[in-house]
């Protein structure tokens, strides 16, 4: 089987729109998402630009504050406070990456916890890993809502995940430890990679290497998660060597077309729940 993220995002967005809708009939009162924008990296323009028309589609109010690449950190830390003090603000965004003058830390650190709608503040870290309610960064959280669609039941499942960003590897094996699986997390300094994916009977690869996972790698009737985006040529291709892979596996995601769609639907989940809970 090969989910359907392009269907499934659209799916979560149509709950949020309509729960909005019922919120705004009810309160006269709409989430506000504010993103920060700095400077002119062209992938950043298109995420944003493509965060800012789904936000706008569900009924979220969303703004996008832009700067030069020459701004100072003050003015953005001051911009950060302003909007944590705004009660028409539900969620702050920071587009990432910064460049160099900016400590991606110290900003991530000044966005109120409450209104971290990327999941990135020590304190909803925290709180994932000690597994209390947290925001849970956009793109594992997707992967886990696919996951849960093929399996509702993860319990004693192993899991192994690919990779141990702050991003991607580690909440995702947060939110898979929450669901009772028994999980590995391997990276670049892993002796076996092959023996460790083999084992899994869910696979999430969240790499940026091309083709990494081969088709001798997954064990059959497993579900794999393919988080990668990796440009090959002219084509955008995942970690995981789809066209082998699909064959073996009970289901997989395509790339693209899989987890990406799901990280801005959860995007807005996020910024509606951070919403709901001030
Ligand atoms: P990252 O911060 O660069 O982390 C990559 C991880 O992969 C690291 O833990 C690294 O290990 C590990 N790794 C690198 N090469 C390896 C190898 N040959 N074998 C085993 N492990 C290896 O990347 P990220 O931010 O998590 O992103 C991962 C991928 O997901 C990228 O392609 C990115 O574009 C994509 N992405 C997709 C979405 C989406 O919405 N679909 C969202 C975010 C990111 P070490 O820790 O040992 O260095």
């Amino acid at each position: 089987m090969i989910i359907d993220g392009k269907k499934e995002a659209a799916i979560l967005r149509d709950e949020i729109k309509k729960e909005i809708e019922l919120i705004k009939s009810k309160t006269n009162k709409v989430p506000g998402l504010t993103v920060i924008l700095i400077g002119d990296f062209a992938p950043s323009q298109i995420y944003v630009k493509n965060k800012e028309k789904k936000s706008s589609e569900v009924g979220i109010k969303s703004e996008v504050v832009r700067y030069s690449k020459e701004v100072t950190e003050q003015e953005v830390l001051k911009k950060i406070e302003l909007l944590n003090n705004d009660n028409n603000v539900s969620g702050i965004l920071v587009q990432l990456p910064l460049p160099a003058q900016i400590n991606k830390e110290k900003i991530i650190n000044a966005i109120d916890p409450k209104k971290d709608v990327d999941g990135f503040h020590p304190i909803n870290v925290g709180n994932l890993s000690s597994g209390y309610k947290s925001t849970v960064p956009c793109t594992p959280l997707g992967c886990l809502l696919l996951i849960k669609k093929i399996e509702s039941n993860l319990s004693g499942k192993h899991a192994v995940i690919i990779g141990r960003s702050n991003l991607n590897g580690k909440p995702m094996a947060q939110l898979l430890l929450k669901e009772n699986c028994t999980v590995t997390i391997v990276h670049s300094k892993t002796k076996d990679l092959r023996t460790e994916c083999l084992k899994a009977d869910i696979l999430v690869a969240a790499v940026g290497v091309a083709n990494l996972v081969k088709g001798d790698w997954v064990k059959e009737n497993s579900i794999v998660i393919d988080v990668g985006i990796n440009k090959v040529g002219d084509k955008i291709v995942g970690d995981v060597e789809f066209d082998i892979v699909k064959d073996k596996v009970k289901a997989i995601t395509p790339v693209p077309g899989g987890v990406g769609p799901m990280t801005i639907a959860c995007l807005l989940k996020n910024t509606l729940e951070c919403f709901k809970d001030r």
